[in-house]
C-alpha cells in the first residue's frame, strides 16, 4: 500500500456509486416480506464483530496505572454480560511497555502492562476486544525530533494543544498517522492480537498548514490550500475533497499493516454521522465490519429520539453488518465535564432509543478511577434486560415502508456553511412528524437509491434533497415508474451533485411543475387555504375537517403547473401587512396557487413547492404535522404493517428475525422531552396495536420483554390485534412465529 500523496488524475477520479442492479417488486407487501430472504448474509463479517450485543470502552486516563483496580473493571464487565470490549493501547499515551520512539508511555506505568492484563482478563471471559488508539496529540520529545509531524495553523505555525497546553496537535494527513501510527498499531496487533483497532480523533483537526499538507495537496491538485471557510471557494473544495481521500487511503494502509498480523482484524475508525458529516459514510462503511456510532449524550435542544437518527442513518451505508451505539454516563456539553454522571432516566433513555434503533449497546467511560459510581447500576440494569432478550435483538430487519433520504453531498455542497439551516432542519421536521404519528420508518442514503435497496421501500421522503445528480433523478424516476411513491419538498432536485443551481428541477417532469426562476422569502403573515368544497373529505383534511386555513411556511419555490391537477386541496393565501394592527386583513382571500401538488403517474408523487418541514421543525405546529402525517397515508396508499393507538409520544420501531416479530415502544412522553435531561419516567397507559401479517407467516404466541408476559393476541383474517396496558420507559412486544 502506497502512502505518497495522489496524483492529479487519481484525485479527479470520483467515487463510483455502487450498484446492486437487482430489481424486485418493491411496491407490494409481498414483495416486501420476501425480501427478507435476500437480505440475509450479503457480506462476510468476522465472528468477532457479529456476535457480540452488548460492549463496554474503558479509556484510561494517564494516571490510572498508579490507581486504578483492573478486576473492578472485569468484575463489571462479568456482570453486565458484557461480551466485547475496548481499552486504551496507545497513541497519546501507550499503557503498555512499548518499545517504539517517541510513543510516550503513562507516567505512571512503571513496570506494569495495564493493556496487557485487561486484555489477558477479557480474553479469559470469552469477550472480543478492541484497542483503541488516539493519534491527534503529541509531546516536545516528538516535535523536535520531527517538527514536520506536527499540525501547523495558516501562517505555518506549529500547533499548541487546545486543552493540554504541553501537548502539540499533530498532523493527520502526513508521515505521523502514515509511519509512527501505524507502527503502533502493528505493535500493538502483533503483542495483543486483538481483533481490531478503534481509532479515536483520527481524522485531523481542519485544515493543515504543514510542509507536507502543502505540497502534498498542490501535487493532488493543482491548488494552494486556501484560507476560505466555504466550499463554493475551488480551492477549499478541492481540500475538502482531498482531505477524504487522504485518510480513506490512510484506513486502507492501516487495514493492510495490521491484517498482515491478523487477516481478520479490522480498523474501526470513529467519525460523525448523517448529512453533515465531513467524510462519505460509503467509504467508511464499505471498510469495516461493524461502526460504533459515537453520540454520547444529547446536548441542547436535541430530540430524544436522536440516539435512534443516528442508528437508522449508519443501517442505511451498513446494511445487515453490526452498528453499534456508543453513549456516555455523562452530560455531553460544550464545557466538557467528561467526568460527570447524568440522570439515571436520561441515560436510560438515550440507550433504549438506541437499541429500540437497532443498535447495539457500548458503555463509553472515560478514567478507571470512578469519581462517582451512580451510573453503575442503571448500565447493568439495562446490559441484563439486554441479554436475557438477546435472541429478540440479534440478526434482525426492518419492518419499515418509508426511506427518508439524507443526502452528504445536499449539506456539503448546497448547505454549506448553513448546512443545518438549509438541509438538517428540514430533515428533522419530518424525523419529528414520523415520530409523533407513530410510524416506522428508516433513513436512506442519496448514493444508494439503487433498486436493490429500495425494494423494502412504499415511500420515499426528500426533505429538501437540492443537490442530486442527473443519474439519481434517473433512479427516482425508476423507483416511481415501477409504483413507488415520493414526498419532495422545496428545492428538491434544483441543483446537481456539485451544487451547481439548475434551470429547471432535474424531477419537474416526476413533480409535474416547473421553477419560474424565482424564490420567495422569508414569508410572513401567509396562511394556505383548505379547499375543503372542492375535495370534500379528502383524505389530506384528516384531523383539519374544521380548519379552514392553517399557517404557511417560510421559503417557497415559485412553480408553473405543467398540467392540470385534479386535485389542489391546499391553495396560497399571500403574505399580508402584519401590523399596525389596523392594517393586518388578508388583501387576497383566495388564489389558484397551489401549496401541495399531487400527481399519480404510477406510484404517487406529492411536492410541496416550500420548505413545510424546515417550519414545523422551527415552529411545531399541529397543523403541519396534521399535514404531513396525512401526506405520507396518502402516498402510502396501503394498510400500515404496524398501527398503535393509544395516548403519548411513543418511538415506535418494528422488526424482524427469522424467529420473530419485536415491537418497541419508546415512551418519549415527559416534560424534559425537547430538552433534557430527563429526571423520571411518566407511564402512558393502554395501547391498541394492529399487526399486518401475509398469510404465510403465522404468530404463535406473544410476549411482552418488559413486563415479562404473556398477551392475547386476536386473529382478524390477517390483522393480528392486541394492546400492551401500560408503558413506563419502553414496552418490547415479542410474538414467535
Ligand atoms: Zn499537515
Amino acid at each position: 500500500m502506497r502512502t505518497g500523496p495522489l496524483t492529479r488524475r487519481e484525485f479527479l477520479q470520483s467515487t463510483v456509486v455502487a450498484s446492486s442492479g437487482v430489481a424486485i417488486a418493491h411496491a407490494t407487501p409481498s414483495g416486501f416480506w420476501e425480501q427478507f430472504a435476500l437480505a440475509r448474509g450479503s457480506e462476510a463479517v468476522p465472528a468477532w464483530a457479529s456476535k457480540p450485543m452488548r460492549w463496554m470502552q474503558l479509556t484510561l486516563v494517564e494516571d490510572d496505572p498508579a490507581h486504578f483496580a483492573p478486576e473492578f473493571w472485569l468484575d463489571y464487565f462479568k456482570r453486565t454480560q458484557t461480551d466485547a470490549v475496548c481499552l486504551s493501547g496507545g497513541g497519546c499515551v501507550a499503557y503498555y511497555p512499548t518499545e517504539i520512539p517517541f510513543h510516550h508511555r503513562s507516567a505512571w506505568l512503571g513496570q506494569r502492562d495495564v493493556l496487557g492484563e485487561l486484555i489477558a482478563g477479557c480474553r479469559k471471559m470469552g469477550t472480543s476486544v478492541l484497542v483503541r488508539t488516539d493519534p491527534h496529540a503529541t509531546y516536545d520529545d516528538l516535535k523536535t525530533a520531527h517538527p514536520d509531524w506536527i499540525a501547523a495553523d495558516a501562517d505555518g505555525k506549529p500547533r499548541r494543544h487546545w486543552s493540554s497546553p504541553e501537548m502539540w496537535v499533530t498532523c493527520a494527513y502526513g508521515p505521523y498517522n502514515f509511519e509512527f501510527m501505524t507502527a503502533v498499531h502493528k505493535e500493538i496487533m502483533s503483542r495483543y492480537q486483538p481483533d481490531g483497532i478503534f481509532l479515536n480523533r483520527w481524522d485531523g483537526n481542519g485544515v493543515c498548514y504543514c510542509i507536507h499538507c502543502v505540497e502534498n495537496f498542490k501535487t493532488a491538485t493543482g491548488f494552494e490550500l486556501s484560507r476560505a471557510t466555504s466550499l463554493q471557494d475551488p480551492a477549499r473544495r478541492a481540500w475538502f475533497q482531498w482531505r477524504q481521500q487522504r485518510l480513506i487511503s490512510l484506513l486502507d494502509h492501516w487495514n493492510s499493516a495490521i491484517r498482515t498480523i491478523n487477516p481478520e482484524a479490522s480498523m474501526i475508525p470513529n467519525n460523525g454521522s448523517g448529512a453533515t458529516s465531513s467524510l462519505n459514510a460509503l467509504e467508511t462503511s464499505r471498510r469495516a465490519p461493524m461502526l460504533v456510532v459515537d453520540r454520547q449524550a444529547r446536548h441542547g435542544l436535541a430530540a430524544p429520539w436522536l440516539m435512534g437518527k443516528t442508528a437508522k442513518e449508519f443501517r442505511a451505508t451498513m446494511g445487515n453488518k453490526p452498528a453499534i451505539g456508543l453513549f456516555g454516563v455523562g452530560l455531553e456539553e460544550a464545557y466538557r465535564w467528561k467526568d460527570s454522571v447524568n440522570s439515571n432516566a436520561e441515560i436510560r433513555i438515550w440507550v433504549l432509543e438506541s437499541i429500540a434503533n437497532g443498535m447495539r449497546p457500548w458503555c463509553s467511560k472515560f478514567s478507571g478511577t470512578l469519581h462517582d459510581e451512580r451510573w453503575l447500576k442503571g448500565v447493568e440494569e439495562i446490559y441484563l434486560w439486554a441479554a436475557k432478550n438477546q435472541g429478540y435483538l440479534a440478526d434482525r430487519q426492518p419492518l419499515a415502508r418509508v426511506g427518508v433520504v439524507y443526502s452528504q453531498q445536499t449539506a456539503w455542497y448546497y448547505g454549506d456553511e448553513h448546512a443545518d439551516a438549509r438541509v438538517e432542519n428540514y430533515c428533522l421536521g419530518w424525523y419529528q412528524a414520523l415520530v409523533e404519528s407513530r410510524i416506522p420508518f428508516e433513513m436512506v442514503h442519496d448514493q444508494l437509491l439503487d433498486p436493490g435497496r429500495l425494494a423494502a421501500f412504499r415511500t420515499l421522503i426528500l426533505p429538501n434533497i437540492a443537490a442530486l445528480s442527473d443519474a439519481q433523478c434517473n433512479q427516482l424516476r425508476a423507483f416511481v415508474a415501477t409504483g413507488g411513491n415520493l414526498i419532495a419538498t422545496h428545492e428538491t432536485s434544483l441543483y446537481d451533485e456539485a451544487g451547481k443551481r439548475r434551470s429547471n428541477f432535474a424531477l419537474a417532469g416526476l413533480f409535474g411543475v416547473d421553477w419560474t426562476g424565482k424564490l420567495e422569502g422569508p414569508m410572513l403573515n401567509s396562511y394556505i387555504r383548505l379547499e375543503h368544497e372542492a375535495h370534500p373529505h379528502h383524505q389530506l383534511f384528516g384531523g383539519l375537517e374544521d380548519a379552514p386555513r392553517i399557517i404557511n411556511g417560510v421559503s417557497r419555490v415559485q412553480v408553473n403547473p405543467r398540467e392540470t391537477f385534479a386535485e389542489t386541496p391546499f391553495t396560497l393565501i399571500p403574505s399580508y401587512p402584519d401590523l399596525p394592527m389596523e392594517k393586518v386583513y388578508p388583501r387576497t382571500a383566495r388564489t389558484d396557487v397551489s401549496c401541495l401538488y399531487l400527481r399519480r403517474p404510477a406510484g404517487r408523487v406529492a411536492y410541496f413547492p416550500f420548505d413545510i418541514d424546515r417550519t414545523f421543525w422551527e415552529v411545531l405546529s399541529e397543523d403541519h404535522l396534521k399535514v404531513m402525517r396525512n401526506t405520507i397515508h396518502w402516498a402510502s396508499d396501503e394498510p400500515p404493517i404496524v398501527s398503535v393507538e393509544g395516548p403519548g409520544l411513543l418511538d415506535v420501531t418494528a422488526w424482524r428475525n427469522a424467529a420473530s416479530i419485536t415491537i418497541h415502544l419508546v415512551n418519549l412522553t415527559n416534560p424534559m422531552a425537547m430538552k433534557g435531561p430527563y429526571r423520571d419516567f411518566f407511564p402512558v397507559g393502554q395501547q391498541s396495536i394492529k399487526l399486518n401479517l401475509p398469510d404465510k407467516i403465522e404468530a404463535k404466541q406473544a410476549r411482552l420483554l418488559v413486563a415479562d408476559k404473556r398477551i392475547e393476541l386476536s386473529h382478524s383474517g390477517s390483522t393480528l390485534t392486541f394492546s400492551v396496558p401500560v408503558i413506563l420507559d419502553h414496552e418490547v412486544v415479542a410474538i414467535d412465529l
